[in-house]
């Protein structure tokens, strides 16, 4: 008895130290990544073309096969955008007379769309903006929007599933319905109490580099001549005409209560002196291919972001923005699940790919490249499990899924978190999109059934404050870098659930489908 005890002690002491180790061996790939020398890994940038070179030569010390188009690369081009922000101006227009707007201050100019040079429109107020036929909602009907530009206040109603509020509030869907409506343009305006980032830091953002796909089928913004984020703190000027505050729209809107829509009887004026220019960047891609003969030309998809933000504007001095945790902590983990999978020398029956994506924080851009043209059959992709910025901060007792009600997938993380002692938990905050805000995004709208995670907490707990105080301090800001306190043992156990997950997957009799009632399946066509 005694002796047993004594074993089974040791054996879990033992287990203990090997997560320990692995959780070490992840941050180093992250000292790495987030190093100055990676220059903050900008999608095109040297820095990032060093980072790639290092992953692809890590998944081949992993046993992974090259499975991009150019060895372990799938390179991608970019239309590059950048604003001559002297040489442009913002204005509002009322009963003919112009006030300016100060870019940075009051509202910032979003070169995510290829803007148009002159813009001169009257604008709508369209509440959260919303139309979401599945829940007969449609905040454009009766409004005059011919020519118009759509102002809108983030959010929506509470009563709506997250995740399909979070689909309709992309901007590719928004665009599609606002461009149907007539509108030429939009205006978006934060929440205070959803925004993740100050708006001070939020506004240096605006001087760095857009991108999108130079293949033009894969831009969601064709059209649109005018894109800006407004300072929620500056917007009560943009409704002076109208009649009604902005006051008492968050007020409405806090208290869940539909928004009214009005015509502003304002107008904005815009002048935008865009720089344009080319690049390329590449996904890196691998495969560890399967040992079931059949179902070995299936794919589990692993995703992280390799690109973060580069160099930008200096926050206390310092001006690399190293993306610890945004995203070098994800590509660490994928580095680290291929690792293992050798290491325990498993025999997985379909194959698994491993992609560390570029140009996340441009849109999702590589991934949407990746999903819709894979170095393998779109059909034979069977699941993502994408892994970006989970905030190891502390001890994993909580972890929370997007998309863990909409496929089978849910079983899978269930089952996987249980045998580890980890409580599941759902969107706690459904305002902040996480569910379309990353890479997942690209492979669900390709109909792949996809996954995503944060470390999760309980409301009011010290864990919470902690992940809202990096959020409000170190999320897109130079100092997500590598002198910041992360818990690498929890890390190391994310990791070994996220292995568990991924041979569940791969070795099911069944590939993953979306649920009966989720609203994502009508992306699987034909499954
Ligand atoms: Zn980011």
């Amino acid at each position: 008895m005694r002796s047993l005890i004594l074993g089974f002690a040791s054996a879990s002491l033992l287990l203990a130290a090997g997560v320990a180790q692995e959780g070490v061996r992840w941050w180093s790939h992250i000292q790495v990544l987030a190093d100055d020398k990676m220059e903050g890994r900008n999608t095109g940038s040297d820095g990032h073309r060093r980072a790639a070179q290092f992953v692809a030569g890590e998944f081949e010390h992993a046993g992974l096969k090259p499975a991009g188009t150019s060895g372990y690369f799938q390179p991608v081009k970019f239309d590059v955008r950048t604003i001559d922000e002297p040489a442009s101006n913002l204005a509002l227009e009322r009963d003919g007379k112009a006030t300016p707007l100060e870019l940075g201050e009051e509202a910032s100019f979003n070169l995510r769309a290829d803007l148009a040079a002159r813009v001169d429109a009257q604008a709508v107020f369209v509440g959260h903006g919303l139309v979401i036929p599945e829940s007969n909602l449609d905040e454009l009907a009766g409004l005059d929007l011919k020519g118009k530009i759509a102002v809108y206040i983030n959010g929506g109603p509470s009563s709506i599933p997250s995740a399909l509020k979070a689909h309709y509030s992309s901007v590719g869907e928004r665009w599609k319905a606002f461009q149907k409506a007539g509108v030429i343009g939009m205006a978006a305006i934060a929440n205070p109490k959803s925004m993740d980032i100050p708006w001070d830091r939020a506004k240096l953002a605006r001087l760095n580099p857009a991108m999108s796909l130079a293949d033009k089928k894969l831009v969601d913004t064709e059209g649109m001549q005018f894109l800006i984020t407004v300072n929620p703190a500056n917007a009560e000027k943009i409704f002076a005409a109208s009649g009604h505050t902005f006051g008492e729209m968050l007020r409405l809107a806090d208290a869940d209560q539909p928004l009214p829509h009005f015509p502003l009887n304002i107008g904005f004026r815009a002048n935008v002196k865009l720089n344009h220019s080319q690049t390329e960047s590449p996904n890196v891609v691998a495969v560890r291919p399967g040992s079931d003969p059949r179902l070995k030309s299936q794919y589990v998809v692993f995703s992280a972001h390799l690109d973060h933000l580069g160099i930008g504007q200096p926050i206390n001095g310092d001006r690399i923005y190293n993306g610890a945790m945004d995203d070098a902590s994800g590509v660490a983990s994928l580095l680290e699940i291929a690792t293992l999978m050798k290491e325990r020398n498993l025999r997985l029956k379909r194959s698994v790919i491993f992609v560390a994506v570029t140009g996340e924080e441009k849109g999702d851009l590589g991934s949407t490249y990746f999903a819709s043209n894979p170095t393998v059959p779109k059909k034979s992709l069977v699941a993502d499990i994408n892994m970006d910025m989970y905030l190891p901060l502390f001890p994993l007792k909580y972890l929370e899924v997007q998309g863990l009600a909409e496929s089978t997938l849910g079983n899978d993380i269930r089952a996987a978190c249980d045998k580890a002692g980890v409580q599941v938990q759902a969107d706690k905050e459904p305002d902040r999109n996480l569910f379309i805000r990353s890479d997942q995004y690209s492979f669900v709208k390709q109909g792949t059934p996809a996954l995503a995670f944060k470390f999760g907490y309980l409301t009011g707990s010290p864990e919470e404050t902690l992940t809202k105080s990096w959020l409000q301090e170190r999320y897109h800001a130079p100092s997500d870098d590598l002198n910041q306190p992360v818990d690498k043992t929890a890390a190391a156990q994310f990791n070994r659930i996220l292995l568990d997950v991924g041979e569940r997957v791969a070795n099911a009799d069944d590939r993953p489908h979306w649920n009966e009632n989720s609203f994502f399946r009508r992306f699987a066509d034909g499954e």
